[in-house]
């Protein structure tokens, strides 16, 4: 995963925060950390999604866009028949 700042390498880290702990992914260069809530409305383009209670279940979501995403890069002519 790149960093959308600065495009540097992102790397998957363990974070405490206020309501336990969670995995983000901080940039190597820049130090900017994105958690998976700002990643889930980053990847659904949906300001008002719905973010999962249980951190497993974010981190599901996350990967099923994350999958999606992957997918129509590879497929140009699948993009324009399939999920929009
Ligand atoms: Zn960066």
């Amino acid at each position: 995963m790149k960093c959308a700042k600065c495009h540097g390498k992102m790397h998957a880290e363990k974070f405490y925060g206020r309501n336990g702990t969670f995995h983000g992914w901080r940039c190597l260069l820049c130090g900017d950390i994105i958690d998976p809530v700002i990643l889930l409305h980053r990847l659904s383009g949906e300001s008002r999604i719905a973010i999962p209670e249980r951190n497993e279940d974010l981190m599901r979501l996350i990967q099923k866009y994350l999958r999606v995403k992957g997918s129509l890069k590879g497929r140009e002519s699948g993009m324009r028949m399939g999920i929009q």
